[in-house]
């Protein structure tokens, strides 16, 4: 059964991705990806809306961003992937008036109970990156789970108990794994690459990390 954390609980164990600036190229495989896993789901379709018009709208739990850094010549093209980062100290729980948002004990993951949620959107006001994403369609608030229903699904092969975007990504952008073990894939990366949370400044302590770039000059 899932237990609820309570804020400001030290997990032994947090899931998180951890995603590598310098080698995201823009492809929104991760995007696609996500969208087609979490609305063949059990959990139903992710709503679209005006998908065929000029400006198109919808529930995406992963969104890439572009954006120009620097002034001519020494312009760069940051692409920067953005979903739920599975915070420690996450503001979208506590604000919940009826418990739908909740932080799991044994592995970090938040998530929202769409049985409990009643689209009152207190979390998606509290969440300070924008990673809450309301379902038009449902009524109810939605958010990427770090794909919880693959990572422990015993009837996938071991290597596809990942997050869809991590399968998806054709550059390996997109590492998954226990940020507190310290033996782990994404805490060496975080250890020997520099990786650092988004807006710290906050203290919401993000589960999610990011590899800076490196920047590599044409001789
Ligand atoms: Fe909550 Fe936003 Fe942190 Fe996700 S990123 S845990 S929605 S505050
Ligand atoms: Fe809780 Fe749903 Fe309201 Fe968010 S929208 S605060 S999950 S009841």
């Amino acid at each position: 059964m899932t237990m609820p954390a309570a804020p400001r609980e030290t997990l032994a164990k947090q899931l998180a991705l951890v995603i590598d600036l310098n080698v995201c190229v823009g492809c929104h495989a991760c995007v696609t990806s996500c969208k087609e896993w979490n609305t063949s789901g059990a959990a139903g379709p992710l709503t679209d809306m005006n998908a065929y018009d000029a400006q198109p709208t919808g529930t995406f739990f992963n969104r890439v961003q572009t954006y120009e850094a620097g002034s001519f010549p020494e312009t760069q093209t940051i692409h920067f992937p953005k979903s739920c980062l599975h915070c420690e100290e996450p503001p979208c729980v506590p604000v919940c008036p009826t418990g739908a948002s909740y932080k799991r004990k044994e592995d970090g993951i938040v998530l929202v109970d769409y049985d409990k949620c009643i689209g009152c959107k207190y979390c998606s006001w509290a969440c300070p990156y924008g990673a809450r994403e309301f379902d038009e369609g449902r009524n109810v608030m939605t958010k990427c789970t770090l794909c919880v229903d693959r990572v422990y699904d015993e009837h996938l092969a071991p290597e596809d108990r990942k997050p869809a975007c991590v399968k998806a990504c054709p550059t390996g952008a997109r590492l998954f794994g226990d940020v507190k073990d310290p033996q782990s894939e994404v805490s060496k990366a975080i250890r020997e690459r520099g990786g650092y949370s988004l807006m710290p400044e906050w203290e919401t302590k993000p589960a999610n990390q990011y590899l800076p770039r490196k920047i590599t000059r044409a001789s």
